[in-house]
């Protein structure tokens, strides 16, 4: 993943890439919600993040992390 500018582009033709939310419903009222990028020119896409939500056996709401990927960001200097 590139960012040039703090706007993360498509590493295969340099579009500025859309960022999306996509939510899937499981069973129990769990939800699966994928943060990801996409290109809109060529349809490249790239996951951000995965989160997982859902009940455990007493109720209480379970927010578990699935997958991150970091977005590497070109910076000159570190502190
Ligand atoms: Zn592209």
């Amino acid at each position: 993943m590139v960012q040039v500018n703090g706007e993360v582009v498509c590493p295969r033709c340099g579009t500025r890439m859309e960022y999306r939310v996509e939510i899937e419903f499981g069973e129990n009222g769990a939800k699966r919600i994928r943060y990801y990028y996409r290109c809109p020119r060529c349809g490249y896409r790239e996951n951000d993040l995965v989160l997982m939500i859902r009940r455990d056996g007493a109720g209480k709401i379970v927010i578990e992390k699935e997958e991150y990927i970091k977005v590497a960001v070109a910076k000159t200097s570190s502190k």
